[in-house]
């Protein structure tokens, strides 16, 4: 079979496209067996479930939900479960493909899957949501579970749905069953670490480059896109760390102090008045003023496509690390490797999260738990190796460390499919 047409006829908009053409592109570099590839490239099961939900009023109402479930080669499959009105099959498809190049690029014993309800979560009442969680839960008794696939938050779930899963679970098992999802509440067999650990896991990459680099943190210069779980926390843990945190952003505009930005009492003012508009001690600019800032660290972690062939080459980075998932288009991708600006792609950067999630299924398997600081060593080792082996393997092969990321993912990947061999 022919490998996928090049990358350069990707549109800008697609991130789910732009993540599969750079699977072929490194497929192809990686010389990868036509068999294998085949294999590689599609998921290995889907399922969508008709949920019937009793509504508040009495009547019912049909959901529709997906579970994907691409890769579970090297464990069990593992990635969240979204609520969003306008979701289609399509993107959960490249969704699961995505967490199983994730797990694998971070060396972590999992597949890829993703899931997720068609429905807009702000029109339902709590416990229309639970009803709707269970229901769905119990459609996947049999698909999901420790040893098959581990479910974790994702947009528009929290801790909340991730306890009504395990609960729903356990009463089918007759037993409770922890392992069956990451991202529960501490109480409930949750793990310490894990609220910071996608905006810890960008400090220690960060830590990583600048070191590379030769830069200490006080004459590091940080550009943050959104303010949010992942960019608020990069945020205060790289402020603690002693980086000159420069402007951060939310989805209504940033702010700038070329000095540094009180991080702790900015991070107050966005907690009390929702927004960081009007914040008084510093100067307010757009979000696209925001990412063309001249820094040494930009860190986008507010949503896809930020970075496209329109303005990465008004970039002045010398680091960019993603901490949102397809910050950055496959065209812009080559502007910013023509600057020479360092990048430390997605699937490595912000890996930090389903990091802490496999030490959550690790601890709740073992029914034993560590203290926070054991969790945070355990993924800065994690990250840290991650890192540098997708460093290594760019500078070996002579490619970018996108591309790297993902040959050195289908690279390990597909070693072990090709020694468990096909079962064909
Ligand atoms: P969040 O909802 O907590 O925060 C998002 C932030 O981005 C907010 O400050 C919001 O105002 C801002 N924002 C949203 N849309 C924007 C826009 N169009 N322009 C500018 N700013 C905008 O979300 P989060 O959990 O911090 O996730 C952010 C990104 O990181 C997403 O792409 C998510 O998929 C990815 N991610 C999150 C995690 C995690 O553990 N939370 C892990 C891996 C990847």
């Amino acid at each position: 079979m022919a490998y996928v047409d090049d990358m350069r006829v990707i549109k800008d908009e697609n991130p789910f496209e732009s993540m599969m053409s750079r699977f072929d592109h490194a497929a192809r570099l990686l010389n990868l067996n036509p068999d294998l590839y085949q294999v590689l490239r599609v998921p290995n099961r889907e399922f969508t479930v008709y949920i019937p939900v009793f509504m508040d009023s009495g009547k019912i109402e049909i959901f529709t939900g997906y579970r994907v479930q691409h890769n579970f080669a090297r464990g069990p499959a593992k990635g969240g479960i979204l609520y969003a009105p306008d979701l289609s099959l399509d993107e959960i498809r490249a969704l699961a493909a995505w967490m199983t190049w994730k797990c694998a690029v971070v060396n972590i014993p999992f597949g890829g899957a993703k899931g997720g309800i068609v429905c807009n979560p702000t029109h339902l009442s709590p416990s229309e949501l639970e009803r709707l969680t269970r229901r769905y839960t119990a459609e996947l008794i049999d698909v999901i579970g420790p040893e098959r696939d581990v479910p974790a938050p994702d947009m528009n779930t929290n801790e909340q749905t991730m306890a009504w899963i395990m609960d729903t679970y356990s009463m089918h098992a007759r037993h409770t069953v922890t392992a069956v999802v990451t991202g529960k509440p501490i109480d409930l067999s949750g793990s310490r670490g894990r609220r910071e650990a996608t905006g810890r896991g960008l400090l220690i990459v960060v830590n990583e480059a600048v070191k590379k680099f030769g830069l200490r943190p006080s004459e590091t210069r940080v550009v943050i896109q959104g303010s949010g779980n992942v960019g608020g926390t990069a945020a205060l843990l790289m402020h603690e760390s002693g980086y000159r945190v420069i402007a951060i952003s939310d989805i209504h505009g940033a702010i700038l102090d070329q000095q540094g930005l009180d991080i702790p009492d900015v991070l107050e003012y966005l907690n009390t008045n929702k927004s960081l508009e009007n914040y008084p001690k510093a100067q307010p600019i757009s979000n696209h003023e925001l990412l063309e800032l001249e820094c040494e660290v930009l860190i986008p972690a507010a949503t896809e496509n930020q970075i496209t062939s329109q303005n990465a080459g008004r970039v002045k980075c010398r680091i960019l690390a993603e901490g949102a998932n397809g910050p950055t288009t496959a065209n812009a991708d080559e502007i910013l490797e023509r600057n020479g600006v360092f990048l430390i792609p997605d699937i490595l950067a912000n890996a930090g999260g389903v990091t802490c999630n496999y030490l959550e299924w690790v601890q709740n398997r073992m029914g034993y738990y560590w203290k926070e600081s054991i969790v945070n060593e355990r993924l800065e080792d994690v990250m840290v190796a991650s890192f540098h082996d997708v460093v290594k393997y760019a500078e070996t092969h002579h490619v970018n460390n996108r591309i790297a990321s993902y040959m050195l993912a289908i690279d390990r990947v597909a070693y072990v499919t090709q020694i468990r061999g096909i079962y064909a």
